[in-house]
């Protein structure tokens, strides 16, 4: 097996680099806006890594063209896992990337790829991003276990299942999107399961390897936040809720309906974009104490956290206290660009800033302070 990809050899990478004459990386779809947008602000250049068919929003509709437009510099590729291909990264080592990760990173690649060939320095670390999924380990499960978070009882048995569930598992055609069921009892998993496997709207395999949780009833809420590794410190970007297709659609039926629409649809959580929403303030030290306990779990992962990630769930009624109870982790940049419009980070800076904005913020001062190595892998 090809091994692993070193820090000590992302740095060697990055002692021939320009800094003065960086690019700021993006994959062409996921948050590249955002983060190029920041990029430029400040006074760096960008390039997006885009895939053939998908191409226009960057090379075409926000290309830079005299004051307008953030991506100055497009790679169109028949797929985004050419990105690891020799002369793909030689390509982008002479630019001088940095390349900021998405959930695309391991959507469209085998991720093994991206550790052993992809020889470009990485804001952030590169291996915490497959932490998200549910089958490695260490996951984000035991990440929030070590920092004492509050997430869903899981039932490793299905015959445990006592109160409403949710079923998670892997849809059979677009295995990196998820498919979900409820379940209240072990007649009703069984009932439902048969069911969908019938339909093939998952494989035996998939619910094999699915968690059954706890199903959280509350206010959904995610925090983004910032750590910057530079200063030890833990910032909230903003804080937001999704909108997931067909769920969506299903909310805004009277119940009547929604019962009728779901005897022959499931509801899909694919996610569409995000709603921003506040919390009330008093909560606000509830969302920092988890980031905080998080940020220390993920210590032992070394170099830990860097950047942008999110604790995505709802916050439970109680007694005796409401709770933040998190059922989902972004390992990187969160995808919600709308976060910039909710005052938190405001409050700190004296106006709002994306999580584009506070990346190329913190590439800037690692530069700046020749700390530039502690900020990639
Ligand atoms: P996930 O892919 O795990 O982030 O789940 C997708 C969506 O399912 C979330 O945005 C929530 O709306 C919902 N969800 C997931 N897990 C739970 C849970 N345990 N309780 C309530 N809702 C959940």
């Amino acid at each position: 097996m090809t091994e692993k990809i070193a820090r000590e050899q992302i740095w060697k990478i990055l002692d021939d680099y320009d800094t003065e004459n960086l690019h700021i990386g993006v994959l062409g779809g996921h948050s590249a806006l955002d983060v190029c947008n920041g990029a430029k602000k400040h006074g760096f250049k960008t390039l997006a890594v885009c895939r053939e068919g998908r191409e226009k929003t960057y090379t075409k509709y926000y290309k830079t063209r005299g004051d307008k437009g953030c991506i100055d510099e497009t790679i169109v590729l028949k797929n985004f896992s050419d990105i690891t291909k020799p002369e793909i990264v030689k390509r982008l080592q002479e630019m001088n990337t940095i390349f900021i990760h998405s959930r695309y990173f391991w959507v469209y690649f085998n991720f093994t790829e991206i550790e052993t060939k992809f020889r470009v320095p990485i804001f952030g670390n590169r291996g915490l991003l497959k932490t998200e999924e549910r089958d490695v380990r260490p996951n984000q499960y035991d990440f929030l276990k070590n920092a004492d978070i509050r997430m869903p009882k899981q039932f490793s048995d299905p015959k445990d299942i006592d109160r409403l569930t949710i079923v998670k598992t892997s849809e059979a055609y677009r295995g990196y999107e998820r498919a979900f069921f409820f379940a209240s009892s072990y007649d009703d998993y069984v009932k439902k399961s048969k069911e969908l496997l019938e339909r093939n709207v998952f494989t035996e395999e998939s619910l094999k390897n699915g968690v059954i949780e706890e199903y959280v009833l509350g206010a959904q809420v995610n925090f983004n936040y910032f750590y910057s590794s530079l200063n030890d410190e833990l910032e909230i970007m903003g804080t937001d809720m999704r909108r997931q297709t067909n769920l969506d659609g299903l909310l805004r039926l009277p119940a009547t309906q929604q019962i009728e629409v779901l005897n022959h649809t499931e509801p899909k959580y694919i996610e569409t974009g995000h709603v921003t929403c506040t919390v009330k303030e008093s909560l606000l030290e509830k969302g920092f104490d988890a980031g905080e306990r998080f940020v220390k779990a993920v210590k032992n992962f070394p170099p830990g956290m860097i950047g942008p990630f999110a604790l995505q769930g709802a916050i439970t009624p109680g007694p005796p206290k409401e709770e933040f109870v998190v059922f989902d982790v972004s390992m990187r940049i969160p995808g919600s660009p709308g976060t910039m419009f909710t005052p938190y980070s405001g409050y700190l800076y004296g106006q709002s800033i994306s999580c584009g904005d506070r990346i190329a913020m913190e590439i800037k001062r690692a530069v700046k302070t020749e700390r530039l190595r502690e900020v990639v892998t």
